[in-house]
């Protein structure tokens, strides 16, 4: 019974432990290898243990993989990686670990040498090749394995940064794909369409990657395009409407390690999106605000997708649409003290929060970024045209006796009154306390543009100008950071 209690203790103690920061971050985990052939391998493992049929193609033919996807799909079989002119050994000890008993080589001879078919058959494994002599012939005859389907993707066969999120669509749908060059369809494409029966075309990328001479010369078409790769990532997960309770994150720039978790995302019933190795993209951000994605998967090691991308993925404020409005501007200097111009100030601060916003993975919009005069009605009107999530304002308080000082944030109960107060009592605290100003604590106030903004909205009086401790501070850049960082970590934690 003793025992009985303090294991009951002991697991109320880990739930007290660890249930607020597990709720309060989003999920990220990570799959990857050592290089492209081991980040394969370490995808395959997410689904298999054994595989009688596996598919292998070369590490760089990223065309052969694009098409082999769907194949690989319908025949249940892990897609691995090999080098060119040798059965590359990760390879090889995975096809023993699975038990694989056929390989499927998706590619000609240039990507994947009979030399590596022989070392597979010497493992006792039996080989077939689907491969022609060119990329398109290829995907051609890979379509013609597949199960009869009427509707098909066409992708340039050279810009491999349109493919991974259509691929796992296309996997999950048993739609072969087919290549085309830019302005002409080629007849080993245009053959296949017909062979198939293809009555209706998918066509990702722009009019860069497919133009219309050529999109007009196929069935149905509908086309769907970005801006560029990531936000075409973004556009083919929404537009088709794409499961995202665990979306894969891919780099953009690594076809091998995009491709191959395209797949495993179709095995998982999820989608893909793409992002800089560096930061996480704009696309990446705007598909994750819009969808409330809270759970991803990320391919790839760190010398694939940086740990900073990652940290961004965790943080809840990733993807958010935060309007930062410094208060006046131009010939409304604001409050003037202790050579001061309030304006100024506001601004300092509003793009340090900016600043800060946007490394860790918002979309933060500024009213002003500059010293322009914008009316209080213009201001609203911008928030809402971003369609922003929240609304802060950025002022420095005044008073006509030198007295008064300290931090306050207000809010009004017109629209969002609950989130406007939970947002003021966020940031409120941390600003006194970064500031070392005195608390005034969170009020309500009928400001234009707390009043008139329809999504929850703050409006935060860092402190005095006109007193002359408080100025001291606000003349400092190392102040206006703290003031900053505040209001920054007050957003964070609202999301939390
Ligand atoms: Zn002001």
């Amino acid at each position: 019974m003793r025992s009985y209690i303090k294991v009951l203790t002991m697991c109320f103690l880990g739930l007290i432990l660890f249930v607020p920061s597990a709720l309060a971050d989003n999920s990220v985990k990570r799959v990857g290898g050592d290089n492209r052939y081991d980040t394969a391998i370490q995808l395959s493992k997410q689904i298999y243990s054994t595989a009688s049929t596996a598919v292998v193609v070369g590490g760089s033919a990223y065309p052969d993989a694009i098409s082999a996807v769907p194949l690989a799909y319908q025949k249940n079989a892990p897609l691995l990686y090999t080098n060119t002119k040798k059965l590359s050994g990760e390879t090889k000890n995975r096809l023993k670990e699975l038990h694989t008993k056929n390989v499927i080589i998706v590619g000609g001879t240039p990507a994947v040498s009979e030399n590596v078919a022989n070392q597979i058959k010497n493992l006792g494994i039996s080989v077939k090749r689907i491969g022609g002599s060119s990329r398109y012939e290829t995907a051609a005859k890979v379509a013609k394995e597949m199960k009869s389907t009427s509707k098909a993707i066409i992708l340039n066969g050279f810009v491999y940064a349109d493919a991974p999120a259509i691929v796992t669509y296309a996997a999950r749908n048993g739609y072969p794909i087919l290549f085309t060059r830019e302005s002409s369809l080629k007849s080993a494409t245009a053959e296949a369409i017909k062979s198939n029966g293809i009555k209706s075309t998918i066509v990702v990328g722009g009019t860069a990657s497919i133009n219309n001479t050529v999109y007009n010369k196929l069935p149905s078409p509908t086309r769907i395009s970005g801006s560029n790769r990531y936000e075409l990532a973004a556009n083919i997960v929404q537009k088709l409407n794409l499961p995202t309770s665990n979306v894969h994150v891919g780099n953009g720039w690594l076809y091998h390690d995009s491709i191959a978790g395209a797949y495993l995302a179709a095995r998982n019933n999820q989608s893909l999106i793409l992002t800089n190795g560096k930061n996480l993209s704009v696309g990446a951000r705007k598909i994750i605000g819009s969808k409330n994605i809270s759970k991803f998967t990320v391919v790839g090691k760190e010398g694939a997708i940086k740990d900073k991308v990652a940290n961004q993925l965790k943080n809840p404020v990733v993807g958010e649409t935060i309007f930062i409005d410094p208060g006046h501007g131009d010939q409304d200097s604001g409050a003037i003290g202790n050579g001061l111009l309030e304006k100024e100030v506001n601004l300092d601060i509003a793009k340090r929060v900016n600043t800060k916003l946007d490394a860790s993975g918002a979309l933060p919009v500024m009213s002003r970024s500059n010293d322009t005069f914008y009316s209080l009605q213009e201001r609203v009107n911008k928030a809402a045209s971003a369609q922003a999530d929240l609304f802060i304002s950025i002022h420095a308080n005044a008073n006509d006796s030198s007295s008064p000082n300290g931090s306050e944030t207000y809010y009004d109960a017109t629209y969002q009154a609950t989130n406007s107060k939970r947002l003021a009592e966020q940031i409120q605290p941390k600003l006194a306390t970064n500031l070392g100003t005195r608390d005034r604590g969170v009020k309500t106030a009928a400001f234009y543009v707390i009043k008139y903004s329809k999504m929850p909205s703050v409006l935060v009086e860092t402190a005095f100008i006109t007193n002359a401790s408080d100025a001291s501070k606000l003349k400092q850049a190392v102040y206006k950071d703290k003031a900053a960082q505040a209001i920054h970590d007050g957003t964070v934690s609202y999301y939390r």
